[in-house]
């Protein structure tokens, strides 16, 4: 390395990890950039923490959670209350930092931050939530009542896609229950994730409650096997997912994992033309169609030439730029590589037979020359068996299926191994409920393109979209965080109590 050389790489900050409460360095010797997505400017150097490293964290973790378990339910809340109250005051600096690293659009970057700042809205309920059940009387001056308990150290392993509101899923309702937390954010793009828990420190969570360690597989493998995690939330690939939730649970943890989709719109012919436009394109290539959530696939009940006309029209005259520009429909994806993948997806459409209607090939944006930025495409004529279906793309391609019938177009989608989301558009409330009740789909909108329900609800994706029982947020993940204890209580009244020896299982 050059003089020159290391000055360069001096001149670039380095991600901390937190471990015990304070931001260190790590000791590491293995480093990745952090890139901005539309200009390629290096903007923060991640480590990929060392053995010891994610060792020391969770010490930090077991150490805090002898204290932190008991700590009043008001003081729990009151932190939550505050670290919104901070994220609200920080929205566009947390947006702006977002938009940097991931590409995102501002406006899509503070909707990111905004969904997960209701998760920890929520977490500032948590008396109600955690609260247990209680029978009087099974028996004669006997009552019984359920603890819900926090596990002990839990961890979080979070995507690029969502580097707001994922992680916002995860530490705040852990801590919030009452366990410590390590969170292993996405090392493409993990500052906007160390904002985050600066603010969540500073809105008082405790030292070594949350503890962060950065990294790839060899992490997320540790965090997998480490003796003294019990429970693991992930969301990412499926890929990653399903190894992650092999391994967790071959290691005795609880485990939930949030995997890849393929999320179908349906439209019948009575649908609002109008409304069922803009909501598909927003869905479709909204954060370059880079959500887990998105309406990657449409499927037109009838006759579909003049909607794919108005779809290809309208998507023709979305503004590709930097996220930060305004007026930015569409922003870069993640990476070169991702530029890559999805332009050899599209190649491989065209190859299996699919009609090219709109191709974001190679788009031409002054300024962002080396950005990386691939417009919206759109295919017809798609089937099942072809690559373009049968792979999550994750980038700003629709594609499209025709089906003769709602009951078609049911079959089609529950086919599909994917279950994460899907949305029916149309005026019929008796096509409606059918859809609701036969499709296998963990989350359906109607007339909604993007159903992601809020935390009053859990996150509820399903098949091969999700493994594990329970969702990563609203009631579901109250269960995940705690181990439910019941407790049979009786006390003694020498007055009025006479009941003798029972050598039965029955309370009398
Ligand atoms: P990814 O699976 O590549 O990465 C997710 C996490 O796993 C990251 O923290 C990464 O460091 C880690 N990781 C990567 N490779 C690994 C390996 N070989 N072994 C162990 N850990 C590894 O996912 P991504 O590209 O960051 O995110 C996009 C994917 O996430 C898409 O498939 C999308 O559908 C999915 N996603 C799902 C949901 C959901 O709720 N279902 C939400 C957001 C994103």
């Amino acid at each position: 390395m050059t003089v020159a050389d290391r000055s360069t790489l001096l001149a670039i900050p380095t991600v901390k990890l937190l471990i015990g409460g304070e931001f260190v360095e790590s000791r590491t010797t293995q480093w990745r950039d952090v890139i901005n997505p539309a200009t390629q400017a290096v903007l923060a150097r991640v480590p990929f923490a060392t053995p010891q490293e994610l060792d020391a964290a969770v010490e930090s973790g077991r150490r805090a959670f002898k204290t932190w378990r008991k700590t009043p339910i008001g003081v729990r809340a009151r932190i939550f209350l505050k670290y919104q109250q901070l994220i609200r005051e920080n929205m566009k600096e947390l947006a702006a930092l977002l938009t940097a690293e991931q590409g995102k659009t501002l406006p899509d970057a503070e909707g990111d931050i905004f969904r997960g700042l209701e998760v920890v809205e929520h977490a500032a309920n948590i008396g109600m939530l955690q609260m247990g059940e209680l029978a009087n009387n099974v028996a004669t001056g006997v009552d019984t009542f359920t603890l819900n308990q926090p596990l002990g150290v839990c961890a979080g392993i979070t995507p690029f896609n969502f580097p707001a509101m994922i992680p916002l899923w995860m530490f705040p309702m852990a801590i919030a229950t009452g366990n410590t937390f390590i969170l292993k954010p996405s090392e493409q793009d993990p500052l906007v994730t160390m904002r985050l828990v600066e603010l969540a420190l500073e809105a008082g969570i405790p030292k070594g409650v949350l503890n962060v360690v950065h990294g790839g597989e060899a992490v997320v493998n540790g965090i997998c096997d480490h003796p003294e995690i019990k429970a693991v939330s992930f969301v990412g690939s499926t890929k990653v997912g399903t190894h992650v939730y092999r391994r967790a649970t071959l290691a005795g943890k609880r485990a939930q994992c949030m995997m890849g989709a393929k999320n179908h719109a349906v439209v019948l012919p009575d649908a609002n033309r109008e409304q069922t436009i803009n909501n598909l394109i927003g869905a479709a290539f909204g954060a370059a169609g880079q959500r887990c959530m998105a309406a990657s696939t449409v499927v037109f009940v009838g006759d579909s030439k003049d909607w794919i006309a108005d779809l290809v029209a309208r998507s023709q005259a979305l503004k590709l730029n930097a996220g930060h520009e305004s007026g930015t429909d569409v922003g870069p994806v993640i990476s070169c590589a991702a530029v890559e993948r999805i332009s050899s997806l599209i190649e491989r459409g065209i190859a299996e037979g699919a009609k090219l209607e709109l191709d974001g090939r190679k788009p031409l944006v002054p300024g962002y020359e080396h950005g990386n930025f691939v417009g919206p495409t759109i295919f017809s004529g798609v089937k099942p068996g072809m690559s373009i279906y049968d792979e999550e793309i994750f980038g700003p391609v629709l594609v499209i299926l025709e089906a003769a019938s709602l009951d078609e177009a049911i079959e089609l989608v529950n086919s599909n191994p994917n279950g994460n989301g899907t949305a029916l558009f149309t005026q019929s409330g008796a096509a409606a409920r059918r859809f609701q009740e036969d499709i296998d789909v963990g989350q359906v909108g109607i007339n909604v393109p993007i159903p992601v329900p809020v935390p009053l609800f859990s996150f509820t994706g399903s098949r091969a979209s999700k493994l594990g029982d329970l969702g990563p947020y609203g009631k579901q993940v109250i269960l995940f965080y705690t181990q439910t204890k019941t407790v049979t209580q009786r006390w003694f009244d020498d007055e009025t109590l006479h009941v003798g020896v029972n050598t039965t299982i029955s309370l009398r």
